[in-house]
């Protein structure tokens, strides 16, 4: 028997979890066994613990719902298990799952209770942890919510402020949502647009095959529709020309699929730019008119000069001929713009001799610029079906832009080469360059980069006259270019065939 005890309580001490009786017939309860781990995880020693009451683990914690928990169950007789805040003997603090058994006599009396207690601080720590982690996360939520919520109604207030008429469509272009100009400039009420199909609005004023087409191509493209025009008798309103842009949304998390039309009433501003076009084309005839005979007269006076006429006579007259002549190119040049504008410009469509019509031009120039040296390398030996006066012009105004812009350079490369079908003529100078956003708008009409408007004279035409008749040759005109560096403009155009 006594072998049996020293096994059972060596059984005890290589247990895992600390062990513990309690006397419950002594007054206090008093701890009357503890096995080796129960030592471990309280860091008290067996001498320590026998006699004393297991709230010693409390320390001065003691107002943990799980303490009188523990006291019903002890009062009452019944097991219980706690997750307890427990104290080691340095102070630590340590969670103790503990279990509680009453052991009772035969007359049904508690006499002892046994305690059986783990370590379970990692665990709760990283149930703590994840329970921060948690919360952390829900948090986030709330706060990206919140900041949905906000953005949402920043958004619409932007929405109804902006002087703009804006739509919003779902995939089946129906109309979710309209902003107070669309009504207003459209003299429509919400009930007559929200709900309805855009090709059903007003007299089917978008029912437009174009436009369908573009619209129906957003969704699976991600493709916007970028300044569509729309000219259309509008009910209500009258005549007009609205100018329609469509992209795709999408507001994360809420929804997807959805279409932005951006609408923008455009007929004052085309009729100011019809005007001005106007303007532009009369001036420049009735300019051309007068020009035309002063031209002649000048020739006239050259060819009667007075007998003994001096030097400075003649040299004169060869000035008011060579100021006239730059006058009427710039004056065709205005004239060439205005009908680029209006879809006028004729083109005479002849074979040439691409080379040969470069090394003239070329020939030209280098007599009137003698600050540069122009240098002409390549040849295509292809024959060009187009207008030869109007490529030439383009030639022309590329090699003198790139004189007038490299006024501390000398030398200008010209080089031609074949590409396929086409032929490419390229124009280098080693001038000022142009920056990338001046890039985008050279060939625009009218545009001059800012800095050096003072400085050269100009009227932002020549890129922009060159680049139509390159585009109505069916070629392409493009500029590369550093600042600092200089400049090379190319174009290309089709070789006639059979060639
Ligand atoms: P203009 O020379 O009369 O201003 P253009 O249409 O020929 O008009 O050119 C438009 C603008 O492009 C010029 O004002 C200038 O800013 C820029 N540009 C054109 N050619 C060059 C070049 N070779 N180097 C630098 N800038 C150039």
């Amino acid at each position: 028997m006594h072998n049996n005890i020293e096994l059972y309580i060596q059984a005890l001490n290589s247990a895992n979890c600390g062990i513990i009786i309690t006397d419950n017939l002594q007054p206090d309860n008093p701890i009357v066994y503890c096995n080796k781990a129960f030592e471990n995880i309280s860091g008290y020693s067996y001498d320590e613990i026998i006699g004393h009451n297991c709230r010693f683990l409390q320390s001065q914690d003691r107002s943990q719902p799980e303490r009188q928990y523990i006291k019903e169950a002890i009062s009452e007789g019944k097991d219980c298990r706690v997750e307890i805040r427990n104290y080691k003997k340095n102070g630590d603090l340590f969670w103790n799952e503990l279990f509680i058994s009453p052991v009772k006599n035969d007359d049904g009396i508690i006499t002892h209770f046994i305690g059986v207690q783990n370590d379970i601080t990692d665990r709760k720590r990283a149930e703590h942890e994840l329970r921060e982690e948690k919360s952390s996360v829900e948090r986030k939520i709330q706060e990206r919510t919140k900041e949905l919520i906000e953005s949402e109604s920043f958004l619409s207030s932007i929405i109804q402020t902006v002087r703009e008429s804006l739509l919003v469509l779902d995939a089946n272009y129906k109309v979710l949502s309209v902003n107070n100009h669309f009504l207003s400039s459209f003299k429509v009420t919400k009930e007559d647009t929200v709900g309805k199909n855009l090709f059903e609005l007003g007299n089917h004023q978008w029912d437009i095959d174009t436009l369908r087409e573009l619209l129906m191509k957003i969704l699976p493209t991600n493709n916007p529709v970028i300044d569509y025009e729309v000219e259309h008798n509008f009910p209500y309103i009258g005549k007009k020309v609205m100018l329609v842009n469509a992209y795709r949304i999408e507001f994360e998390g809420q929804y997807k699929d959805r279409i932005l039309i951006a609408i923008e009433d455009i007929t004052e501003k085309k009729e100011i730019d019809r005007r001005k076009d106007d303007f532009l084309s009369i001036a420049s005839h009735e300019l051309k008119t007068p020009l035309t005979t002063i031209k002649g007269l000048v020739q006239l006076l050259q060819r009667m000069k007075p007998d003994g006429a001096s030097e400075k006579y003649n040299e004169t007259l060869d000035k008011v001929s060579v100021y006239v002549d730059r006058l009427n190119i710039l004056i065709s040049d205005l004239l060439d713009t205005s009908k680029i504008q209006s879809g006028n410009i004729e083109l005479h469509l002849e074979p040439f001799d691409i080379d040969k019509t470069i090394r003239d031009t070329v020939d030209n120039l280098s007599v009137s610029a003698p600050s540069h040296t122009i240098e002409l390398s390549g040849t295509t030996n292809a024959t060009i079906l187009g207008d030869e006066l109007q490529i030439s012009q383009v030639i022309n105004n590329l090699i003198s832009n790139a004189i007038k812009y490299s006024p501390d350079s000398n030398k200008v490369d010209v080089y031609i080469n074949r590409v396929g079908n086409f032929v490419k003529v390229s124009v280098t100078d080693y001038g000022m360059g142009i920056s990338s956003q001046d890039k985008a708008k050279i060939f625009e009409r009218f545009y001059r980069a800012k800095h050096i408007q003072k400085k050269f004279p100009g009227l932002g035409i020549g890129l922009y006259i060159s680049h139509e008749i390159i585009a109505n040759h069916k070629g392409t005109l493009w500029v590369e270019s550093e600042v600092g560096e200089g400049s090379t403009f190319s174009f290309t155009l089709p070789i006639m065939k059979n060639q």
